[in-house]
């Protein structure tokens, strides 16, 4: 693939042109949240200038403007990861996606729902299988579902390396596993999961598989149809798009199944005082005004995304990412989480700085213009895996350049000398 000029890319991206504290901003916390090229913030700002109106329904011209604009934005979000429209549920983002599924699995498991949603029911002692590497959204919905149900918790374990156990997985994942719920690549150690091979356990007994794609949804070209994974969630403000907006992807007779979460307005057939028929999905999983806004803008950041290529933008965070780590194996007192020889990564690092609190490391490096994420990443169980309790995050994306990355070494070789360690 053609190298992607990132140089040229950052003048779409104003806020990178921004000092901070004096310096040149080198922005390392996409994995937090993306900045968002002009073409996302014209295309919300056209649609409030030109078509805002509420969706469906309306008898107006903009009304059917906007919602034209709507469904298109969800054509073209399904697009980006090989779906159909009718794959591609709005929600909040990634969190509200993972609640999604698990209270609808808990409505299904009270028997609420068509009969097929009875399919999707837990009783106790049916296990749900996570990862110990989760961030908390893909864990705590998971928790109460189970705590709800009577469902057993079971988890993957990590090896000291940081990849996923798949010996482990096989004995985990076994005849009363119902569903299995894992992340594509970890937002802490930046390694892409095997989901293949866990999709393919889980479909060996029959279990529901559940993939939260937020880190890798900006950074590799998915297809999830062809990954065959039953229910997918990702975040827009992670992907150059705005916040408030994120989707779930489900294979057709897995939504079909699924009894609605939230309920209200824009969901139903038909209502009487006492009894409600729902819509087919997506709607069903829509209730209330939509992210109308920030759903076109997430349209817009999947085409510049797609209009630079995921491949070329893979290839250049791989060499970000490798540039990184030669350069932070090189300082003394720096210890890499997830150093996973020949694993396949994104272009995110998190170390522990020996003698150094995470949080002075981070203050220490925002003093000379390098934004980094510094704590738990809200994935408090894997840093206790590795005995720790806090990590310094380094991310990329596709705007970060070379150059970014030796500012950023270079300011990292500063930290234990400064605090005298
Ligand atoms: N999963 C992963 C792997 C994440 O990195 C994040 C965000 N840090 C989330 C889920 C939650 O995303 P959001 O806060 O946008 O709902």
């Amino acid at each position: 693939v053609d190298p992607l000029d990132a140089t040229r890319l950052r003048e779409d991206f104003p806020i990178l042109s921004e000092e901070v504290n004096g310096h040149r901003l080198v922005y390392l916390d996409s994995a937090a949240t993306s900045q968002r090229p002009l073409a996302v913030l014209d295309a919300e700002r056209e649609f409030l200038t030109h078509a805002n109106a509420a969706v469906h329904r309306g008898a107006h011209t903009l009304a059917a403007e906007a919602t034209d604009l709507f469904e298109d934005a969800r054509a073209t979000v399904a697009g980006f990861v090989g779906a159909e429209a009718e794959q591609l549920v709005w929600t909040s983002g990634a969190t509200m996606g993972l609640n999604l599924v698990a209270y609808s699995i808990g409505n299904a498991s009270v028997g609420r729902g068509a009969p097929a949603s009875a399919g999707l029911a837990l009783r106790p002692g049916d296990e749900i299988v996570t990862t110990a590497i989760e961030h908390h959204a893909n864990l705590l919905p998971w928790q109460e579902l189970a705590a709800r149900t009577g469902a057993v918790l079971r988890h993957i374990p990590a090896r000291d390396d940081g990849t996923l156990d798949l010996d482990a997985a096989s004995e985990i994942i076994g005849e009363r596993t119902r569903i299995v719920a894992f992340t594509h690549v970890s937002n802490v150690l930046g390694i892409v999961n095997p989901v293949d091979e866990l999709i393919a356990l889980a479909r060996r007994v029959g279990a529901l598989t559940v993939m939260d794609a937020c880190q890798s949804a900006p950074h590799l070209p998915l297809d999830l149809p062809a990954l065959g994974v039953d229910l997918a969630v990702f975040s827009g403000h992670k992907m150059l798009g705005p916040y408030g907006v994120g989707g779930l992807y489900g294979r057709a007779e897995v939504l079909e199944a699924m009894p609605p979460f939230l309920t209200g307005g824009s969901m139903i057939t038909t209502v009487t005082l006492d009894h409600a028929e729902y819509l087919a999905p997506p709607q069903r999983f829509e209730a209330g005004t939509q992210p109308i806004g920030p759903a076109i803008g997430l349209a817009a950041a999947v085409r510049y995304l797609d209009g630079v290529g995921l491949d070329r933008i893979h290839a250049h965070e791989t060499m970000l990412a490798e540039r990184m780590r030669a350069g932070l194996v090189e300082i003394p007192g720096i210890r890499l989480l997830g150093d996973a020889e020949g694993a396949e990564r994104v272009g995110l690092w998190s170390f522990d700085v020996d003698g150094v609190h995470a949080h002075d490391a981070g203050q220490f490096l925002d003093a000379r213009g390098v934004a980094v994420r510094v704590g738990h990443h809200c994935a408090a169980p894997l840093h206790s895996r590795f005995g720790i309790t806090a990590s310094v995050r380094a991310s990329t994306a596709l705007y970060n350049t070379a150059d970014d990355v030796d500012v950023f070494l270079d300011a990292v070789s500063g930290i234990r000398p400064y605090f005298g360690v």
